[in-house]
């Protein structure tokens, strides 16, 4: 057990289950859990119509919950200092849910609004993924949700991929039009969609899903997820200008989206965009779709080297040309660099958040160490870590 993932092996469900049953007066029909996920490459891809390859964490939300006949929905958060929170799926879409209770009613209404037969519930919820650090606790407490519902009410979505891609539509739903979070739906699809010890290529062109093994045992490899514990201000308007910018040179290009340049022919593109900034942008996102390829390419034949080469290709392109990164970021990436990881790069939307390396499993302590060391000489807060060394597996009910 290492002593950064301990919390991860903590059960629980004893605690979640009696805060259920003295909150709701009674015990839980069942327990549900999900998920948090780490991009592997491919960021700013998703509302560019592109590619990236998220992996589904070890850490996860869970749920213990019990139907309703009417339709009231009441949480309670193990996390979260507070009463209990009621509201009633009639007037989610009306009232303007706000917090964190956007997540798990807004889950259940979209659900509703897609046709399925779904009520009220009582519901408590508790997570070992770290909140607000990129690593997609809101997806992961919706997909929880989103999978209680499929227990409490007999969806039967669970059982196959289509299903499942269902249920993550109406998380996606939730987060955006109920939350109010314009996040690009890879959190969702990987907390559902993921299988154990593999990767997962998402094409936001058509909404496919594919497989691809990441079998870092076999090469005595393990992921460090730095959890910079940095968040900036003023940032919500840069992820904006981002999207317009990559739509406006789109439309200068005349692509539906940046995904229809082709990267062979990336310097002919660029040549008709007039400003130096947009060129740039333009650049990283072509770049990174192809650097996804790349990376999938490389884990199906092996070359864990390769795949290095390209998380530090992607952070530079990250840093350099979107303009995304963050001192914090940079000083995890280049520190654990110089401890001998394989690769390093932000990960998430950037400005803050986490960052990934992968380093040998034996080297987990040195490079953590490294980072904690630069961090400490930049004057900077002190990260989090957190330690993947077998990909997780999807969203479902809680077992044994
Ligand atoms: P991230 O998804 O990167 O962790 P977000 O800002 O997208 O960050 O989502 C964090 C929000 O999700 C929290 O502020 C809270 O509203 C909600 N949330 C996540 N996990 C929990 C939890 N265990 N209990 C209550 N709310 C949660
Ligand atoms: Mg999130």
């Amino acid at each position: 057990m290492r002593r950064t993932n301990r919390k991860l092996h903590t059960m629980p469900s004893d605690d979640l289950v009696d805060t259920f049953s003295t909150t709701f007066g009674r015990r839980p029909d069942g327990l549900w859990q999900a998920p948090g996920r780490v991009n592997l490459i491919g960021e700013h891809t998703d509302y560019n119509g592109g590619l990236c390859l998220p992996v589904a964490l070890e850490v996860r939300t869970t749920v213990a919950a019990a139907r309703r006949e009417d339709t009231l929905v009441r949480m309670v958060s193990l996390d979260l200092p507070g009463d209990v929170v009621e509201v009633d799926l009639d007037h989610v879409g009306s009232d303007g849910v706000t917090g964190w209770a956007a997540y798990v009613a807004g889950v259940l209404w979209a659900l509703r609004e897609d046709g399925l037969a779904v009520a009220g519930a009582d519901l408590a919820v508790t997570s070992t993924v770290p909140m607000g650090a990129g690593l997609s606790s809101s997806a992961a407490l919706e997909a929880s949700v989103a999978a209680a519902a499929d227990g409490l009410f007999g969806l039967g979505l669970l059982g196959d991929d289509a299903g499942r891609a269902r249920l993550a539509a109406a998380c996606q739903r939730a987060e955006n039009e109920i939350a109010g979070a314009p996040t690009g739906g890879m959190d969702q699809a990987v907390s559902l969609r993921a299988r154990e010890g593999h990767a997962l290529l998402l094409d936001f062109r058509d909404g496919s899903a594919e497989q691809v093994p990441l079998d870092l045992e076999r090469h005595g490899l393990a992921l460090l997820v730095v959890d910079t514990r940095a968040t900036h201000a003023l940032v919500d308007g840069q992820y904006e200008s981002r999207r317009r910018s990559c739509e406006r040179a789109a439309e200068q290009l005349g692509v539906s989206t940046l995904r229809e340049v082709d990267p062979a022919g990336l310097d002919a593109a660029l040549a008709r965009l007039a400003d130096a900034e947009t060129r740039r942008r333009v650049r990283h996102v072509v770049t990174e779709i192809a650097r996804v390829r790349g990376c999938v390419d490389a884990l199906r034949a092996g070359d864990v080297e390769e795949v290095g080469r390209l998380f530090c290709a992607s952070h530079d392109s990250l840093r350099d040309d979107y303009e995304v990164s963050c001192v914090e970021l940079d000083t995890a990436v280049t520190a654990a660099l110089q401890a001998g990881a394989l690769g390093a790069r932000m990960t998430g939307g950037g400005f803050g958040g986490s960052a990934v390396a992968l380093v040998r499993a034996d080297a987990l302590e040195v490079t953590e160490r490294s980072v904690r060391d630069a961090f400490a000489t930049g004057g900077l807060g002190e990260p989090a870590f957190l330690v993947l060394e077998h990909a997780g597996g999807p969203a479902g009910p809680v077992t044994g």
